[in-house]
C-alpha cells in the first residue's frame, strides 16, 4: 500500500521540520520520509510530495512599479474566510497582500525584502494608514504568512534576502502565530532565511516588546530585527496621529527600547519616523525627536566610537486614499532630513517605492476590502484603552 492509499496528506506550512515529523510519526510515517517532503515543499517549490501537500491561496492581483533599484511587485492572495462573516454580503473571502521591494546596497549586491502582512486589515486605526480604513478582518495563521514567502519565492520566482512584518496589521496583536511563522522560515530544513533578515516592526505595544525581551535571551532568537513605527517627536502629535500611544507613550517605549538594547547587546533597533507636512516636520519637531533618540546614541554596550544604538529611517509619506495631508516634497524632507543630522543623528532617508500602486509603506490595504464592514478587536488586545 502506498502512503497516498492510506493516509491524508499533511501540509508543512507553517511547520517547523520537527513539528511536522512529530505529525508525521503520529500517523505512522517514518521521520526520514516526512524530512524528505517538507523540503520538496519549502525548499523545491513542489505543491505535492506526498504526505506533504499545500494548497496554495490564489494570486488575484498583481502590480509592478518599476523604480531605480529594480521592480517593486505587489500581489494580493485570496483566502476563504473560514467564518464566512460576510457571506450575506457576497464576500466569503480574504484577500492578503504582500510587496517585494528590491533594493541595491552599498556593495552594489541587489537584494529582495518581502513585507508580510500579519493580519487582514488592523484594528489599531492609525490616522496616517491605508490599511486602518479597513478595520481589522482577522489575524493570520502562521501557514498564511508562510504562503507569502511561497508564493514570493515559488510563484513570483524571486529570492528573498530579507522579511519584515511591516504588511497590513500590527504584528504584536497577533504574536503567536507571527513568531510560529519566524520558526517556520528560519527553519533550516526550508526556508532558511537568517533570523538577522527578519524584522518585526510594532506601532508600539510594549507588552509585546516585553515577550521580546524574553524570547530575545533565548538562543536561537537573538538577531531578531526590531523596528519601532514612532511618527510623532511628541505625545500629543503622537496620540492625534496612534491612538496606541494614550496606552503606552514615548517615555514608556523609550524605557523598554533601553531594555531590549541591553539584552540584544548592542544591535540596532530601527526607529521608523513617516514625514507627514504640517503635522510632525517642523524644527521643533527635528528637537523634540533627536532629545528623544538621544539615549540611543550613547550605547554603553559598544565600544567607544563604533556605532550606535538606534537609526532613524525617514520616510516620506504616502497618502492613503482620501488623506487630509499630501506628501512632503523633496525639499521639506531634506530639509528636515538636514536639520537632524545637524543635530547629531545618525538619519537614513527611506526611498519612495511602489508609490504608484499603493504598495508604499502605510498604504496596503485594498479598495475592495475596505468596503467590508468594522470588526474592531482581536482576542489578545481586549481592553487596549487606546482604541
Ligand atoms: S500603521 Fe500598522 S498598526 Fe497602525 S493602523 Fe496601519 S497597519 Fe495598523
Amino acid at each position: 500500500m502506498t502512503i497516498a492509499d492510506d493516509i491524508n496528506p499533511i501540509s508543512p506550512m507553517g511547520l517547523t521540520l520537527a513539528a511536522y515529523q512529530e505529525h508525521c510519526t503520529a500517523v505512522g510515517i517514518g521521520r526520514g520520509k516526512a524530512k524528505e517532503a517538507y523540503k520538496a515543499i519549502l525548499c523545491d517549490g513542489q505543491m505535492e510530495s506526498l504526505p506533504a501537500k499545500i494548497e496554495m491561496p490564489a494570486v488575484v492581483t498583481r502590480q509592478e512599479e518599476p523604480g531605480d533599484e529594480g521592480i517593486t511587485i505587489k500581489f494580493v492572495q485570496r483566502l476563504p474566510n473560514p467564518e464566512h462573516r460576510l457571506a450575506d454580503r457576497g464576500i466569503d473571502f480574504d484577500d492578503i497582500e504582500s510587496v517585494i521591494i528590491p533594493m541595491i546596497g552599498r556593495s552594489k549586491r541587489k537584494t529582495h525584502t518581502l513585507c508580510v502582512s500579519s493580519q487582514v486589515g488592523c484594528a489599531l486605526g492609525c490616522d496616517f494608514c491605508e490599511t486602518a480604513q479597513m478595520g481589522l478582518i482577522r489575524s493570520l495563521t502562521a501557514a498564511e504568512i508562510v504562503a507569502q514567502w511561497w508564493a514570493a519565492k515559488f510563484i513570483e520566482g524571486v529570492h528573498i534576502d530579507n522579511i519584515v512584518f511591516m504588511g497590513m496589521g500590527e504584528p504584536m496583536d497577533n504574536l503567536d502565530e507571527v513568531l510560529l511563522a519566524i520558526e517556520c522560515l528560519t527553519d533550516h530544513n526550508g526556508a532558511n532565511i537568517p533570523m538577522a533578515s527578519i524584522t518585526i516592526s510594532t506601532v508600539g505595544r510594549v507588552d509585546g516588546l516585553e515577550r521580546i525581551k524574553e524570547l530575545v535571551q533565548v538562543r536561537g532568537w537573538k538577531r531578531l530585527g526590531l523596528a519601532l513605527s514612532l511618527n510623532a517627536s511628541n505625545d500629543e502629535v503622537r496620540s492625534k496621529l496612534m491612538p496606541i500611544n494614550k496606552k503606552w507613550n514615548m517615555q514608556a517605549l523609550q524605557d523598554i527600547l533601553l531594555e531590549l538594547r541591553e539584552v540584544r547587546g548592542g544591535r540596532k533597533i530601527m526607529i521608523e519616523y513617516v514625514l507627514i507636512p504640517g503635522v510632525n516636520d517642523a524644527d521643533e519637531h527635528a528637537i523634540e525627536l533627536a532629545a528623544w533618540m538621544q539615549p540611543f546614541s550613547k550605547d554603553p554596550t559598544r565600544e567607544k566610537g563604533k556605532g550606535h544604538g538606534g537609526l532613524l529611517n525617514i520616510i516620506p509619506y504616502n497618502p492613503r486614499r482620501d488623506s487630509p495631508w499630501p506628501a512632503p516634497t523633496e525639499e521639506q524632507t531634506d530639509q528636515f532630513v538636514t536639520r537632524l543630522m545637524k543635530l547629531g543623528l545618525f538619519v537614513n532617508r527611506r526611498r519612495t517605492k511602489g508609490r504608484d500602486s499603493m504598495a508604499a509603506c502605510g498604504q496596503l490595504g485594498t479598495a475592495e476590502i475596505r468596503k467590508r464592514k468594522f470588526v474592531p478587536m482581536t482576542s489578545n488586545n481586549q481592553g487596549l484603552d487606546a482604541k
